[in-house]
């Protein structure tokens, strides 16, 4: 008699336990919006002395935001991103949202810029940003304009919302910002 009521409370135990997991199963939209982001790949094999910092600007991106994924092209794959590395100041050439060319420019290292805030801030233009000039250095797009002892690598809250709206399509249409197939020095 004992057991049997004991069985018949882990049996209910059981049953919302799968009615739980079930619930879960329904709320899965959001598992759905993160598998669907879009994947940018990054060739830095010409990025020569930054190219570490080019992975983590690419990684930084990637922890900040989920509609669009960054990652190193396959060996013989063509990038929809060229990082360089030359002497002039940084800049971005865009050819449509997620696709360009990313020079860091040893021109703004030189004058101690940081090397990881540099290429964070110019995949932001491939991925949609204009520079925001001047500003704090809790803005990524502030670019130079927050001096050289800002080494913040990491887009605010706006600049977040704005890349995941101009790959996630929530906000679509806000991405006019910024001028493509233009030079975007800084
Ligand atoms: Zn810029």
């Amino acid at each position: 008699m004992h057991v049997r009521k004991l069985t018949s409370g882990f049996a209910a135990v059981l049953a919302v336990t799968f009615s739980l997991m079930a619930g879960q199963a329904v709320a899965a939209p959001g598992a759905d919006h993160v598998a669907a982001a879009r994947i940018v790949t990054y060739d830095a094999s010409g990025s020569a002395e930054f190219r570490t910092a080019v992975d983590r600007g690419a990684a930084i991106w990637n922890e900040s935001v989920d509609a669009v994924a960054l990652r190193p092209a396959a060996s013989g794959q063509r990038a929809n991103i060229r990082v360089l590395a030359d002497n002039g100041w940084p800049r971005a050439q865009t050819t449509s949202l997620g696709n360009g060319t990313v020079y860091i420019g040893r021109q703004a290292v030189d004058q101690g810029y940081d090397t990881i805030r540099i290429s964070a801030h110019e995949l932001g233009h491939i991925l949609g940003l204009p520079d925001r000039k001047p500003g704090p250095c809790s803005s990524l797009m502030s670019g130079s304009s927050a001096g050289t002892s800002c080494t913040n690598p990491y887009p605010d809250a706006a600049e977040k919302a704005e890349v995941e709206g101009n790959f996630g399509g929530a906000l679509a249409g806000t991405a006019g910002a910024l001028p493509l197939g233009a030079v975007i020095v800084d």
